[in-house]
């Protein structure tokens, strides 16, 4: 749910939840204006690292506190984050379905012309990614984020960093997501365009040129837990079938404190574990 700074003011009135806040860089030059000015971004020349700070929206969420519990009761629009297939959830291994079948039906590719942007509650790499088919429809990659720590836990236990590939339906009414878990270790080269670069501020953008998710073809290849489930920010619609992936990816210590940049990495941009309720989890392993 895209919001312009101006709505996240009002939004975040309420004293508590200021105070709960991630900490967000202030220095916001785009503002609602420059924000619909083409002219102005006409002017911007797309030269590799330099910050752009238009077109992107501020969505600042409490994490971390009391107030996170507190999503779908004290906020208009957020009522289904009290819902029954909320995420993320923790999987626990031994009550997870296990079958042999294909493996993710992706069909991921390069994309082109890319930014990393800052939309105060994590970073977010824009593009047109390829595809996925789940349950015989398909949905295209239209954007990959992280959070640090991860959501998801494995029997109680939380990952360094978790990232998020965001498919979209047709029309846009169901999410299929694809979720990477990391673990500390080497550098990941994946992600060394998104991480190499200077972190843009909240309200900000920098330019990476390419990327291809191919390049997590060891963890999209392998067995993978699916759930239903919902988005893991505000408005927490249950729209969502979660593919998280069983094989780590690392991250070296040094990328995972890019990730922590320009947030409060004390409270981190992770939503707690909910309830499993009467949902299963299936482990597909797959067979070639
Ligand atoms: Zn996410």
């Amino acid at each position: 749910m895209a919001m312009t700074l101006r709505g996240v003011a009002l939004l975040l009135l309420p004293s508590m939840v200021l105070a709960a806040a991630p900490a967000v860089d202030m220095a916001y030059t785009g503002g609602g204006r420059a924000a619909c000015d083409e002219s102005v971004l006409l002017q911007v020349k797309q030269q590799k690292h330099s910050e752009q700070c238009i077109n992107v929206s501020i969505e600042i969420y409490p994490y971390g506190t009391k107030q996170e519990s507190k999503w779908g009761t004290s906020y208009t629009g957020w009522e289904t984050c009290i819902g029954f297939e909320q995420s993320p959830i923790d999987i626990c291994t031994r009550d997870t379905r296990v079958q042999h079948g294909a493996p993710l039906n992706q069909d991921y590719a390069s994309a082109t012309g890319l930014y990393v942007e800052n939309n105060g509650h994590n970073l977010k790499v824009k593009g047109d990614f390829g595809s996925v088919i789940i349950g015989g429809e398909k949905f295209e990659a239209k954007q990959f984020h992280f959070h640090s720590p991860g959501e998801h836990q494995i029997d109680g236990h939380l990952s360094v960093a978790e990232m998020h590939i965001v498919n979209l339906n047709e029309n846009g009414t169901a999410a299929a997501v694809v979720g990477v878990l990391f673990k500390l270790g080497q550098k990941n080269m994946c992600l060394e365009t998104v991480l190499a670069a200077n972190m843009p501020r909240a309200g900000c953008k920098t330019f990476i040129g390419d990327l291809d998710l191919r390049c997590f073809g060891t963890q999209l290849k392998g067995p993978y837990w699916s759930y239903q489930g919902s988005l893991t920010t505000p408005p927490c619609s249950e729209i969502v079938k979660w593919n998280v992936l069983k094989r780590h990816a690392t991250i070296s210590q040094g990328q995972l404190k890019v990730l922590a940049q320009r947030f409060s990495f004390a409270l981190g941009n992770n939503r707690d574990v909910q309830k499993l309720y009467h949902r299963s989890v299936t482990l597909t392993v797959p067979v070639y």
